[in-house]
């Protein structure tokens, strides 16, 4: 059996030495084949280079190099692509996700799971904003989104072959794994555990960039804040007419327009307001079916290492390709327009490329 560990990297050069101490330990311990897929999002410290020297020094550490900074989605989009395992993990490389868990969550893959899911009991060393933002997060998710994204579950989970190769036919732009795997309906089984603080360096997380994943997971997955406009409109145009018969029934009989000048301007403002806000919600979700609608690829890979997977070839844009890849004519990128594809698990040596 093979075991593929997928780790998206950005500007992890303080952790990399520790989780190269880590992980080998409890790979041998479970006794399988394995490989690490290691995707640099674009790094710009050494991350590179020391990836470079391990994968120099073991052929199963594998590099996927992003050309430039795409994300944490996107990473771990290409190294589902590129996993050759009968059992796929993504994990961070921050060592938040316990390497330990590993040997429990293969324990649960044996017993017929298609994904086995982590779910955090305690998270240690994260601001009390992050964590107080994290439960509302989940719990919205699940109320307004999707009933089937478990709470505190993150995206260290284990795949099966067949859970991966389902994940692969899905190329939208906007990502957010952990929706669908909800929305796919996996067999799935969770294991719970205590996340500790970063083994080292600071969090790539911003709080920006956790607003912007946000909104990414609900819009989607939902059109709900769409919905919520259509009935802020309606229940404010109803407001409006209601308002408009009082306004008429106090100027012929009652005469007091003049001092309602405060209340106009009050009404403009929040009719003004929620329209403008209504317009660019719509905005919001028109911006992203263009997004669809350009059929770009999710990521571009740089160059990699240690790399054999012709089966992507054809859809993946690789500035610098592999030998074996480099004099393949150029194809579109979506998968749909390509024949199925095949990943045979295999634990030939792999070929060391440019
Ligand atoms: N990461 C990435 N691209 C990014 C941001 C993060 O590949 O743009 C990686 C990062 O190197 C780490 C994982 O995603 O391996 C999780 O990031 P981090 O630990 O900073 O997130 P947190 O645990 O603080 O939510
Ligand atoms: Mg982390």
């Amino acid at each position: 059996m093979l075991l593929s560990i997928v780790l998206p990297v950005y500007n992890e050069q303080e952790v990399l030495p520790a989780l190269f101490n880590a992980l080998p330990p409890v790979l041998e311990r479970i006794g399988w084949d394995y490989e690490l897929i290691f995707i640099d999002d674009g790094s710009r410290d050494s991350t590179r280079s020391l990836l470079n020297a391990a994968a120099s020094a073991d052929e199963r550490v594998k590099v996927l190099a992003f050309s430039r900074n795409f994300g944490q989605q996107a990473a771990i989009t290409a190294g589902l692509d590129f996993a050759n395992g009968d059992a796929v993990v993504v994990m961070d490389a921050d060592l938040q996700d316990p390497p330990e868990l590993l040997e429990t969550m293969i324990e649960q893959f044996k017993l017929g799971f298609d994904v086995v899911s982590t779910q955090k009991m305690t998270r240690d060393g994260e601001s009390v904003f992050k964590k107080a933002t994290a439960t509302a997060f989940y719990s919205f998710m699940r109320k307004a989104v999707d009933e089937r994204l478990p709470p505190e579950v993150g995206d260290f989970r284990l795949f099966s072959r067949g859970a991966v190769q389902a994940i692969r036919k899905f190329r939208e732009q906007h990502r957010f794994m952990r929706g669908l795997v909800a929305w796919l309906g996996l067999r799935e089984s969770i294991v719970r555990f205590h996340r500790p603080a970063r083994a080292a360096g600071e969090t790539k997380y911003p709080p920006w960039k956790l607003v912007k994943l946000a909104w990414t997971a609900i819009s989607s997955f939902s059109a709900m804040p769409l919905r919520i406009c259509l009935t802020a409109g309606l229940l404010l145009t109803a407001f409006g007419i209601a308002y408009s018969i009082y306004a008429v029934y106090a100027a012929i009989f009652v005469s007091t327009t003049a001092p309602g000048w405060s209340s106009l301007v009050c009404f403009q403002l929040l009719f003004n307001g929620a329209t403008l806000t209504a317009v660019g919600l719509v905005g919001d979700y028109v911006g992203r079916i263009y997004d669809e609608s350009k059929q770009r690829p999710l990521y571009v890979l740089g160059d990699s290492v240690n790399i054999e997977a012709s089966g992507c070839a054809n859809r993946v844009v690789w500035i610098n390709p592999p030998d074996a890849m480099a004099g393949l004519p150029p194809h579109p990128f979506r998968e749909s327009a390509q024949p199925a594809r095949e990943h045979t698990p295999s634990h030939l040596p792999m070929k060391r490329a440019a």
